[in-house]
């Protein structure tokens, strides 16, 4: 009941940060959003080297777990955007490529399972990184038409044959672009994944450039 009552209030009064519950009127309060850029990485351009070149904003752990949980988990869409935007200026201070012009495209979610949850959060980050960078967005470039089980679980072989023709080509990219293509998920693990779309792209002689994610639970700095 005095939950209700403190939702109500809150419809009036500011509304209350999705992690803390401390009331702000921005996306996240001033004291989640210290804790948060406190996992960001010194240099995100570490594991930016071939074959697949990985920008990556920040640890994957900490206040960043629970923020990327909440997003997902507990129905908190704007905490996606705000991710995408830090995302997006991190990579035009520290891009290695910054001048490079690249088709942004989320990683999907099978559509069954978005659904489900609302939205893609790899699409919520890639909008609000394309509002900073100005680069365009193809929400659709990717499809995926299997659904897949999660992944920590399986060895790196099951990965791989678990994610094979996990993705087809989406309808934002029947025209073959001339330009390379920057994929944007929000963490990244192991690569099986991304991995597994790039060679969706190369099967259709589209240049994928590399891949923006907002946190990686790699541990080096
Ligand atoms: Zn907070």
């Amino acid at each position: 009941m005095m939950k209700i009552f403190q939702n109500f209030l809150s419809l009036f009064l500011k509304s209350s940060c999705p992690l803390c519950q401390r009331p702000t009127d921005k996306e996240l309060c001033p004291y989640c959003i210290r804790q948060i850029q406190s996992c960001h990485k010194q240099n995100p351009a570490y594991l930016w080297k071939q074959p697949l070149p990985i920008f990556v904003w920040g640890s994957y752990g900490g206040a960043v777990k629970r923020a990327i949980a909440a997003l997902k988990y507990e129905n908190q869409p704007q905490i996606g955007y705000v991710f995408g935007q830090w995302l997006g200026e991190s990579w035009l201070l520290h891009s290695p490529q910054p001048q490079q012009q690249v088709l942004v495209v989320p990683i999907p979610m099978h559509p069954k399972k978005q659904k489900q949850r609302g939205f893609n959060q790899a699409a919520l980050i890639a909008e609000g990184f394309c509002n900073v960078t100005g680069y365009k967005l193809k929400v659709n470039g990717l499809e995926r038409i299997k659904e897949t089980e999660a992944l920590f679980n399986l060895s790196p072989a099951e990965r791989r044959e678990t994610l094979a023709d996990a993705f087809i080509l989406g309808k934002d990219l029947r025209r073959l672009p001339n330009i390379p293509i920057l994929l944007v998920d929000d963490i990244y693990t192991t690569g099986a994944t991304v991995k597994a779309a790039v060679k969706t792209f190369e099967q259709h002689q589209i240049k994928v450039l590399g891949v923006a994610a907002v946190a990686t639970t790699n541990k080096q700095k």
